[in-house]
C-alpha cells in the first residue's frame, strides 16, 4: 500500500471532482468545467504554483499550472487531465454516480477512471512537488482541460489551435493505460502510444415517396438502407498488423501458436472470431482492422407513407496510416452497386496517431513503475477510443496514455466501466498514480 496520506489526498480530490459533476453531453452549455477548475485552484492555493485560466466559451474553462525549469535546453513535460465526464443514468448504477461514495477502499462515481482519477493524481503530484520547492532542470506543466468528451472543441483543440504557447511541450501524458495484465513473468503495464482515427460518416439514402398501401415496385429508401446496413456489417477490410499490436501481443505471453495467429494478417480475423474471451476478441479485431459500425438510423415519417429519405450514421475508426480518403474508398467497396444511391457526409475526418515507443520519457516511465510495482514491465498498446493526445501527436509531440493501477479491480473490468455503469477506482490505485507522477517528474525533469 502506498503512503496513506497520499492515498487520502488523492481520494479526496478525485471525490470533489466527481461530485462537481461536470457532465458533458456535447452541447455548448453543458460541461461547465469551471467548477472543477475552481476546485483545483482551491487545492493549489498556498503551494506557490503559478496557474492561469483559459476560457474557450462561457463556463468552458481549462487551467494551466507550471513549475518552470532552470535549464532552457531541458525538456518540458505536460501532464494533461480532462475535467469533464460523460452522462450517467443512475438507474443502472449500484451507487449514486455523482455521490463520490467511498466503500471498503473503493471510490464510486462517473469519472473515477475516465479520467478524474488521473486529473486529480496529477494535481496531487504537482502540488507536492511545488510545496516541496522542486526546482527541476526541465519544465513541468499541468493542464486540466475541458471538453475532452465531445472531441475537445472547447478544450485541447481550442488550446492547441489558439493558445499553443500555454501548452507547448516536448512530451505529453494523458489517459489511459497502466492497468496491470497478469502474465507468467509478472504484471505488464500497457502504455498507450497511439489511437485510431475517428471517421464518422453520415449516409443519406434517397428513395421516392408513395402510398404505403401499394408497396409493389416502389423505391423505398428504408429497404435500400437495410441492405446498406447489412453490407456494412458484413464488410471485411484487409487486416493490417502494426508493430504496436505485435509488441502488445508478445507482451501478453500467450501460447506461441495463439501469438502467431493473432499477428498473422491472414489468420487474425478467424482467430478473433473463435476466441472465448469476447473482450480480447474485440480488441484483437479493432487493433488490426479499420472498423465500420452502423449505429444510428433515422427513417420514415408516417406508417402509411413510403419513405424517400433515410439517414444512417456510421462510426468508422481507421487504423493509424489509413487516410480519410482510404476510408471513403473502403466505404465504396462495402456498398458496391448501391454506392450511387447514397450521399456521404463526413462529420469527422481524422487521421489516427502514433508516437514512438522508444523515447527518453518511456524509459523514465519504465524505471519509475518498476520501482513502484516490482517485477512489472511496460508494453505499448493502441487504444480504440479517441483522447486529447491526438492533438499533440498531430503536432509531432510524443504523447502517451498512462496511469498506475493496483490489481484490486481486475483489468477485465475496466473496459466495462469506461462510459459504463458502476465506474469506480480503488484508493491504492489513486495513491500509486500520484506517487508515480511525482517520481516521474523527479526522474525525467530533475
Ligand atoms: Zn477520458
Amino acid at each position: 500500500m502506498p503512503d496513506e496520506r497520499v492515498c487520502t489526498e488523492a481520494t479526496e480530490l478525485t471525490r470533489t471532482l466527481i461530485r462537481n459533476a461536470c457532465v458533458n453531453d456535447g452541447t455548448l452549455a453543458s460541461g461547465q468545467e469551471v467548477r472543477n477548475v475552481e476546485a483545483l485552484e482551491d487545492y493549489f492555493a498556498g503551494a506557490g504554483l503559478a496557474s492561469e485560466r483559459y476560457v474557450a466559451a462561457p463556463g468552458r474553462v481549462s487551467l494551466v499550472a507550471r513549475i518552470e525549469g532552470r535549464d532552457r535546453g531541458a525538456p518540458t513535460l505536460l501532464l494533461m487531465g480532462h475535467t469533464d465526464v460523460v452522462p450517467a443514468n443512475p438507474a443502472g448504477w449500484r451507487r449514486d454516480p455523482f455521490g463520490g461514495e467511498l466503500v471498503d477502499g473503493i471510490l464510486w462515481g462517473r469519472g473515477a477512471i475516465d479520467m478524474l482519477n488521473l486529473t486529480a493524481t496529477m494535481a496531487v503530484a504537482v502540488r507536492r512537488l511545488a510545496a516541496g520547492g522542486f526546482r527541476p532542470r526541465g519544465t513541468l506543466v499541468y493542464l486540466a482541460v475541458a471538453d475532452e468528451e465531445a472531441l475537445g472543441t472547447y478544450g485541447a483543440a481550442h488550446l492547441t489551435a489558439h493558445r499553443l504557447e500555454a501548452v507547448q511541450a516536448d512530451y505529453v501524458i494523458t489517459e489511459n493505460g497502466g492497468v496491470p495484465i497478469p502474465t507468467a513473468s509478472g504484471p505488464k503495464l500497457p502504455l498507450t502510444v497511439g489511437e485510431k482515427g475517428v471517421n464518422w460518416r453520415r449516409l443519406v439514402v434517397r428513395g421516392t415517396p408513395g402510398h404505403g398501401s401499394m408497396p409493389f415496385r416502389t423505391d423505398n429508401a428504408l429497404v435500400t438502407a437495410a441492405e446498406i446496413v447489412r453490407r456494412l456489417a458484413a464488410y471485411r477490410p484487409k487486416a493490417r498488423i502494426l508493430d504496436v499490436w505485435r509488441r502488445f501481443v508478445a507482451g501478453l505471453e500467450l501460447p506461441s501458436e495463439v501469438t502467431a495467429a493473432l499477428t498473422d494478417p491472414d489468420r487474425v480475423y478467424e482467430t478473433a472470431a473463435a476466441m472465448e474471451s469476447l473482450g480480447l476478441a474485440r480488441v484483437a479485431h479493432a487493433s488490426t482492422h479499420t472498423t465500420f459500425s452502423p449505429n444510428v438510423a433515422r427513417a420514415g415519417a408516417k406508417v402509411n407513407v413510403v419513405p424517400d429519405r433515410v439517414e444512417l450514421e456510421v462510426d468508422v475508426r481507421a487504423l493509424p496510416g489509413v487516410t480519410p480518403s482510404e476510408v471513403d474508398a473502403m466505404l465504396g467497396e462495402a456498398l458496391g452497386d448501391l454506392r450511387p444511391r447514397v450521399d456521404v457526409e463526413a462529420p469527422s475526418r481524422d487521421e489516427g496517431s502514433l508516437s514512438p515507443f522508444e523515447t527518453p520519457l518511456a524509459d523514465a516511465l519504465a524505471r519509475v513503475t518498476a520501482a513502484l510495482v516490482p517485477g512489472s514491465r511496460i508494453i505499448p498498446r493502441l487504444t480504440q477510443g479517441a483522447t486529447d493526445a491526438r492533438f499533440f501527436r498531430w503536432l509531432g509531440v510524443p504523447a502517451y496514455g498512462f496511469g498506475l493501477h493496483s490489481p484490486r479491480i481486475p483489468y477485465t473490468e475496466y473496459p466495462l466501466m469506461f462510459h459504463g455503469n458502476d465506474e469506480r477506482i480503488d484508493v491504492e490505485s489513486l495513491g500509486l498514480s500520484a506517487l508515480m507522477w511525482e517520481a516521474l517528474a523527479r526522474d525525467f525533469l530533475g
